[in-house]
């Protein structure tokens, strides 16, 4: 028996940029002592408040099949958010209720494109993002936001790559550069998707964790609210990424056709979950940056450590939950330091090349572990790169000699 060609070429060339991560699961598995600083993920667990707001509902017989768009109550305060944090007028006509972030990247892409069209994002991105592309039928076009950029996105690469383009997915706060797209950035974008009559799919989820300026969603740029779906998740901002909840936010049409697509594939999400999102979007911004602190307290360290040396760059951290560091110093590029760091200090990082080409002389650290193991980690790292440093300028110095 034959699969599709659509699902068995979901990850293109066979890689999905997470060999490292299965390397340091199988040594993990061996008995050695690995530090992950890998995946995005807290290292707290989903706050006791908010586990009894779920109990409490399922106790109440919230267990049945939930409302396929969404309960009402979590669609107005999703609204209700989305309005007071961006100004446009949005109703509960303009949300989707999804189970997760990744199941709305899912289902706007189906809503944009049909098999065949071309879907762009930005490179480098978050790892499913070219087979979530594949996965509607649809072929990924990458554009690449360069390191010497700091990673913004040009409007010129992009309207250069729109040719036959029907979407571009964005994301800011970038995961993995943890950059913040800029208004000039956001406005050339904006631009080019209404001349080019483009959706922009802007996924939004870590639009609570911002460290340095502010986030600003599209959606409410000149002329953009008709043409953009956002994507958000209780996941990053409430640390409940096994909950499964997220949403899209669109125009009334678009969001009519995505619970119709929601009807034949998720049939929703869990009415005790959803009621559980409701409590803790209403405990407001307090939770968030309880939530969002040791990141925020993470970076103030990593950059205390990486003050302290001039071999590793930090791509300025702007939010999200990662530290981007160029490596290039070493004389390795990101996946040969990150290979070579797990083989001898035994500390798992993320090849820049696992979120694209524009980042291969980099590597992503999550900053989802304890303070103390995270500094030392991290003063692990700094060392070992100027060790390699030296000793490839030395083979430089003796080449040329
Ligand atoms: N977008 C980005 C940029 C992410 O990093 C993630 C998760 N790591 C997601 C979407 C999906 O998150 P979820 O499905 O848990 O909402």
């Amino acid at each position: 028996m034959s699969l599709s060609k659509r699902i068995t070429n979901l990850t293109g060339d066979g890689s999905d940029g997470w060999e490292l991560f299965i390397r340091s699961r199988e040594m993990i598995a061996d008995g050695i002592d690995v530090t992950e600083l890998t995946i995005g993920e807290h290292d707290i667990p989903t706050h006791p408040d908010i586990l009894d707001a779920m109990h409490a509902a399922a106790k109440g017989g919230h267990t049945g099949y939930a409302m396929v768009p969404g309960t009402a109550e979590l669609r107005d305060t999703v609204a209700a958010r989305v309005q007071a944090r961006t100004g446009v007028p949005t109703t509960r006509d303009n949300v989707l209720i999804t189970p997760g972030g990744q199941a709305g990247l899912f289902a706007t892409h189906s809503a944009a494109c049909d098999p065949g069209d071309v879907a762009m994002y930005i490179d480098p991105y978050y790892a499913t993002y070219p087979g979530t592309i594949r996965g509607v039928g649809a072929v990924p076009r990458a554009v690449q936001a360069l390191a010497d950029n700091a990673f913004q996105p040009r409007a010129a690469d992009i309207e250069a790559a729109a040719g036959g383009a029907k979407s571009l997915l964005i994301n800011s706060p970038n995961n993995p550069t943890g950059v913040i797209y800029g208004r000039d950035t956001l406005d050339g974008i904006a631009d080019v998707c209404q001349r080019h009559d483009l959706w922009l799919i802007s996924d939004e989820v870590y639009d609570t964790q911002i460290w340095e300026g502010a986030h600003i969603s599209p959606r409410s740029l000149p002329g953009m609210a008709d043409r953009t779906l956002v994507v958000g998740s209780m996941s990053k901002s409430h640390a409940m990424t096994g909950s499964r909840c997220g949403w899209i936010v669109g125009p009334q049409e678009a969001i009519g056709h995505l619970i119709n697509l929601a009807t034949h594939t998720t049939y929703g999400v869990p009415g005790f979950v959803q009621d559980a999102a409701v409590y803790a979007l209403n405990r407001g911004e307090t939770l968030e940056q309880e939530i969002a602190a040791p990141f925020r307290r993470r970076l103030a360290l990593a950059k205390d450590i990486l003050k302290a040396q001039n071999t590793v760059a930090l791509v300025p951290a702007q939010g999200a939950m990662y530290l981007m560091l160029d490596v290039h110093a070493t004389g390795l590029d990101g996946e040969g330091f990150a290979n070579a760091l797990l083989d001898t200090h035994h500390i798992a990082v993320m090849p820049g090349s696992s979120f694209g080409a524009a980042a291969a002389r980099h590597v992503r650290v999550a900053m989802t572990i304890q303070d103390t193991c995270f500094a030392t980690a991290l003063q692990t790292l700094c060392a070992y790169a100027a060790q390699l440093a030296t000793a490839a300028s030395r083979e430089g110095t003796a080449r040329s000699a």
